[in-house]
């Protein structure tokens, strides 16, 4: 074949590109509700027939459009919001690729109206499949209003394609809640088949929330906020046992921009670690301020993915201030110790909202828990330290300190139970010394200051083939948590050190527990190996159900667990601990005082 090149006519070129902007009714909805808020409306109604088969139409009380502007709005990349490149640098607006227009009258009938509050008149303007615009005046209100027809009715294949009418109805229908939800100033009215859908005034976030999911669920909702020099965060997410099977609501937005970003959704999901169930997904609508210089959306076509210049310490920040709300709003509860007038402890209040009521028992600078062989060690210097804050606190607090150091108790070598400010506290002891242990060790793994045990006797193990290559790929990661290993011929393992944790005695066994643990938690591929490794020598190194621990064992324990970052659960995702209110108990005992 001779064919020689040829530049297609716009109206063949705009169909091509309408397959990239519009692909369904709820994208062209999206499309115009955007130029509707790029034009500053205050008020935005939008009708559809058919699920946006037969018919959409956004009306708008914007800027509206000259009478030349109007015309020329369907031609391909034609814009009024960016003129130069340093414009396309810093996109403030939805809308700058100027190819909406030309795409939706391409593959629909379209009719737009619109006039200027400055003009006497407005203007009509009729094109259909991207041909042959009529042009006239027009007496109609101040704004503009796009009214489309029988999308895709020259690309049959294409029209073919939609799904069932109630299936694009509900794509629009997210459309429309995305854009509600970030422009909650903007009044909007949503009909669907003559049946008004969503009628929301135009007012604050907070009511725009109450006004879309109702004031049931906006009571679930705890406000998130960062505020850094050139990036901020707010919002709202949330508590985790309103978490929803399956992918719950989830708003992440960029300036205003509804966007779609896997990581950033991570960063969340990280926050709620082990306060959520698996598969379990927590409502949240999170904005992102940034300056646009340092983004770019001019990624695809339809602007939901965005490229960050630090990606990295937004999904940081997400992962804090998602974090502190946790932790602010008690999700992360405190274990509360009975007692008055004792020292606040620094790394207690960090946790812990409000401040003023959480108070340590002991003064003690604890040291780490020192797992000798009879599990816990009891430390001589608590009781000492514990003196020595005697001293410096007045008598009554002494007196109110001793009371409950006498009030922990082992239950059945299992639990440990103990009077706390409202009730009566009791902890998991092997989950409460996995997540000490968790999170010292994931700590270690990402400071690099191991502390390490040498054995007096290294012990040899013979290991299968598989394992051997295990242990050397982790092997890093081994030493940094204490383990000095050395490999002997193909099968053999030598450790020479072991993390100071591990009990005596149970050096040999601790490696291969740990591999096989490992192994079979496989599925946990969102976990950094690191991470894992953490989890599993965490498991094998705490004491278990069944190790007689002493008061001070416990209360270093319950000590060390305060001041973990989520002392309410293990690293599984068990309950670490559990309160039993006086009010709890008053209401089983049918007491009314
Ligand atoms: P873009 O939004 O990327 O600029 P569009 O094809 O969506 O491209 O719109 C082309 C132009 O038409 C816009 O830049 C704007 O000037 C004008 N326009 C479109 N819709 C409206 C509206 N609802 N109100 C005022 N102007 C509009
Ligand atoms: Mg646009």
């Amino acid at each position: 074949m001779n064919k020689t090149i040829k530049i297609l006519p716009e109206h063949l070129a705009n169909k091509i590109a309408a397959g990239e902007v519009i692909q369904r009714p709820a994208s062209a909805v999206k499309e115009l509700i955007e130029n509707s808020l790029d034009a500053n409306s205050k008020s935005i109604k939008l009708i559809i027939k058919d699920g946006g088969k037969e018919l959409i139409q956004v009306v708008d009380d914007g800027d509206g459009m000259s009478a030349d502007d109007a015309v020329v709005a369907f031609h391909r990349h034609a814009t009024s919001k960016i003129e130069t490149y340093e414009d396309l640098e810093a996109i403030k607006t939805l809308g700058f690729r100027g190819e909406a227009l030309s795409s939706i009258a391409a593959v629909s009938q379209v009719e737009l109206r619109t006039r200027r509050k400055s003009d006497m008149v407005g203007i009509k303007v009729r094109i259909e499949g991207g041909k042959d615009s009529q042009i006239m005046e027009d007496a109609c209100p101040a704004g503009t209003s796009v009214l489309m027809r029988n999308l895709f009715f020259n690309t049959p294949a294409r029209r073919n394609f939609l799904k069932s009418n109630s299936t694009e109805y509900r794509h629009i229908y997210d459309v429309v809640q995305r854009c509600a939800l970030s422009y909650p100033d903007v009044a909007f009215q949503f009909y669907s088949d003559d049946e008004i859908i969503l009628n929301l005034r135009g007012s604050d976030l907070s009511d725009r929330l109450r006004d879309v999911f109702g004031e049931a669920h906006f009571q679930t909702l705890m406000p998130v906020i960062s505020d850094k020099e050139s990036v901020s965060i707010s919002g709202y997410i949330g508590q985790p046992q309103f978490a929803r099977r399956g992918k719950a609501e989830q708003f992440l937005y960029l300036n205003k921009r509804y966007i779609i970003s896997k990581n950033l959704n991570h960063a969340v999901y990280q926050a709620y670690e082990h306060l959520i169930e698996k598969g379990s997904f927590p409502f949240f609508i999170i904005f992102i301020s940034i300056d646009p210089k340092k983004i770019d959306v001019n990624v695809h076509p339809t602007k939901m993915e965005v490229k960050f210049d630090d990606e990295s310490s937004i999904y940081k920040m997400i992962l804090t201030s998602v974090r502190a709300t946790l932790g602010k709003y008690e999700m992360i509860p405190q274990i509360q110790l009975q007692s008055r007038d004792m020292h606040e402890s620094a790394n207690l209040t960090r946790l812990t909202s409000p401040p003023s009521q959480i108070r340590r028992f002991t003064d003690v600078n604890q040291q780490s828990l020192n797992v000798k062989p009879s599990g816990l060690t009891s430390t001589e210097s608590s009781d000492k330290s514990y003196a020595s804050s005697n001293a410096l606190s007045n008598e009554a607090s002494a007196q109110q300190a001793e009371v409950i150091h006498w009030d922990v108790r082992q239950l059945h070598k299992k639990y440990i139970v103990f009077n706390s400010s409202d009730g009566l506290t009791i902890i998991d002891q092997h989950a409460a010394h996995e997540r000490i242990l968790y999170e010292k060790f994931r700590t270690r793994l990402i400071k690099e200051q191991k502390t390490s045990q040498q054995l007096l006797f290294p012990q040899t193990l013979q290991l299968p083939p598989g394992d051997i290559s295990l242990v050397k790929e982790l092997q890093g990661e081994f030493e940094s948590l204490g383990f000095t290993i050395k490999f002997f011929g193909n099968t053999t393992v030598i450790i020479d050190g072991v993390p100071s944790e591990i009990k005596a005695g149970t050096e040999g066994n601790i490696l291969q527990d740990v591999l096989s643990l490992y192994k079979d938690d496989r599925q946990e591929i969102s976990m950094k190996p690191s991470e894992r490794l953490a989890k599993s020598l965490a498991c094998k190194a705490a004491v278990k159900a069944g190790d007689l621990l002493s008061t001070n064992e416990m209360t270093s324990l319950i000590d060390q667990l305060s001041s973990t970052s989520i002392p309410t659960v293990c690293p599984h995702g068990r309950p670490v601990s559990m309160n039993l209110t006086i009010e709890e108990l008053d209401r089983r005992f049918g007491r009314t005082s």
